[in-house]
């Protein structure tokens, strides 16, 4: 994929990058390498003081990125400036909260056990961390990723998705301006086909990966083939449960926001709807009304609730699970048209009837469609909700307090929410399992996913 900025709105290419040559990405890699030998030296109250640098300036310039995060992939202006404060937040929340999270911690309060006068455990950066970044969040999902590792004393390159470069650009600059010392953090500008060579240059020590599956595999292949550390945040297809108990108004205008939040592409949107079939009529009735009422449109509008999907083949690949879904017996209760003109637009969509036959069952369909199904009980949408490969989120909506308690025991997800829609918050962990990833961001557990837990050991005095 060529690395530009074209216009989702209106197909047009605004701008063209070029690749780094062969000489240019060796110089960044060196560069990285020497930063990271005195950069895991310096003292976390300097790091987080550069942190909340980057937080102010990102704060006086809020209009203009998520200006230039509408113009590169096409979410609304007011989706763009709820990304932008979430990043300001997370900025200043690691460099709150990061130097108590780097503190040693005791291996045994009760060293004697081990024959010690004192164990603990001491969290230490590992070097060079790989990220490759999708374009669907430009700025959170990679600051998310940096926050954390900068403040652990870690160094990042960054291969961000290619139609996001000024977005990717803008990162290494706001680090650098913020007095991170030089090279600490760089964007990469290359194609996927060369996160293979940085991966395995030993000058890198460990990567994560947040996209699609095939991306996963490949990075996860290449990472163990080298015994290097990764992580992985896939894709997901969120289940989204209501149980007779729940508030149908509440629960519905949830329901619409979790399937269309980011115009539909985000890994946590909410993308399969299981209905207690007592309350299955008035929940679609609603649900259908109030995807309906969604205005679709230019992303600058005050009034657009739903952008353009970010690319051409994004929205190819929505249309494609729509069209073989109809085509093997799904009923289209909403949307389900390609519009006409130029952009790369999908209208909110509602289908029934969805089955094992159609591929949308098994995957993940990356823009605004819902499929709802009627359900007789919890354990019929539990079974139904971890039939799925992927493991991301999911959400519950009753106020039955041992529905609540089957629900969190049993799904199989990195994150359960009830009453409310899944969302990312630095204070929390964030990840997947099955097939969407492993390992954890966000909060202490995401900061710790690239240290190096180091025990030591200290004898008693002689
Ligand atoms: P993608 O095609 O996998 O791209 C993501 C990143 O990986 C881009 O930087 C891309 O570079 C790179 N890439 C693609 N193929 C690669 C390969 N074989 N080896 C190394 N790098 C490769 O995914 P996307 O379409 O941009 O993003 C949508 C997917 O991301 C969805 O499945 C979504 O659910 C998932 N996602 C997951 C999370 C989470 O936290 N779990 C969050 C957001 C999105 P190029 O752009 O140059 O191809």
């Amino acid at each position: 994929m060529a690395i530009a900025t074209t216009s989702p709105v209106t197909g047009e290419v605004l701008r063209r990058y070029e690749e780094l040559t062969p000489e240019e990405l060796e110089d960044k890699l060196a560069r990285a390498a020497a930063a990271a030998a005195s950069y895991r030296l310096t003292g976390v109250e300097e790091r987080a003081a550069w942190l909340q640098h980057a937080a102010e300036r990102l704060e006086k310039e809020i209009e203009s990125v998520s200006r230039m995060i509408t113009t590169e992939m096409g979410k609304t202006f007011r989706a763009a400036e709820e990304e932008v404060a979430k990043c300001i937040h997370g900025l200043r929340f690691y460099a709150a909260e990061g130097p108590a999270f780097l503190r040693d911690m005791d291996a045994d309060a009760d060293a004697g056990r081990v024959g010690a006068k004192q164990t603990f455990v001491s969290h230490q950066p590992i070097g060079v961390v790989l990220a490759v970044m999708p374009w669907n969040l430009p700025l959170w999902q990679a600051m998310r990723f940096a926050a954390p590792a900068l403040m652990a004393g870690n160094v990042g390159l960054l291969k961000h998705a290619s139609n996001v470069p000024q977005c990717a650009l803008y990162l290494e600059e706001l680090f650098r301006d913020a007095g991170f010392p030089q090279d600490v953090f760089q964007t990469l500008l290359i194609s996927s086909g060369r996160v293979e060579q940085v991966l395995r240059d030993p000058r890198v020590a460990a990567a994560t990966l947040t996209g699609s599956e095939p991306a996963g595999r490949s990075v996860a292949t290449i990472a163990g083939n080298e015994i290097k550390k990764v992580v992985l945040e896939l894709g997901g297809s969120d289940p989204f449960i209501v149980m007779p108990s729940t508030d149908l108004e509440r629960a519905t205008d949830v329901a619409v926001k979790a399937r269309c939040l980011n115009n539909g592409q985000s890994c946590i949107n909410a993308k399969r709807f299981y209905v207690h079939q007592d309350i299955a009529d008035p929940f679609i009735e609603m649900f259908v009304a109030k995807m309906g009422a969604l205005v679709v449109g230019d992303p600058m509008d005050e009034a657009t609730d739903v952008g353009p999907l970010a690319t051409e083949s994004g929205r190819q690949d929505v249309a494609g699970y729509v069209e073989d879904a109809v085509g093997k017996g799904a009923t289209v209760l909403l949307g389900g048209e390609r519009p006409d003109g130029p952009g790369w637009f999908y209208p909110p969509t509602v289908l029934t009837g969805v089955t094992p036959q159609m591929r949308m069952y098994h995957e993940e369909v990356f823009g605004p469609v819902a499929q709802v199904w009627a359900v007789p009980s919890l354990e019929d949408a539990l079974r139904e909700a971890n039939g799925h490969p992927y493991g991301l989120g999911s959400n519950l909506w009753t106020e039955d307090e041992a529905e609540r308690e089957l629900f969190v025991r049993d799904v199989q997800s990195g994150m359960a929410f009830v009453n409310g829609n899944t969302t990312s918050y630095p204070e929390i962990p964030f990840g997947g399992v099955k097939r969407s990833g492993f390992g954890r961001e966000l909060s202490d557990l995401g900061m710790r996913e690239f240290m190096n837990a180091k025990t030591v050991w200290i004898g008693q005095d002689a």
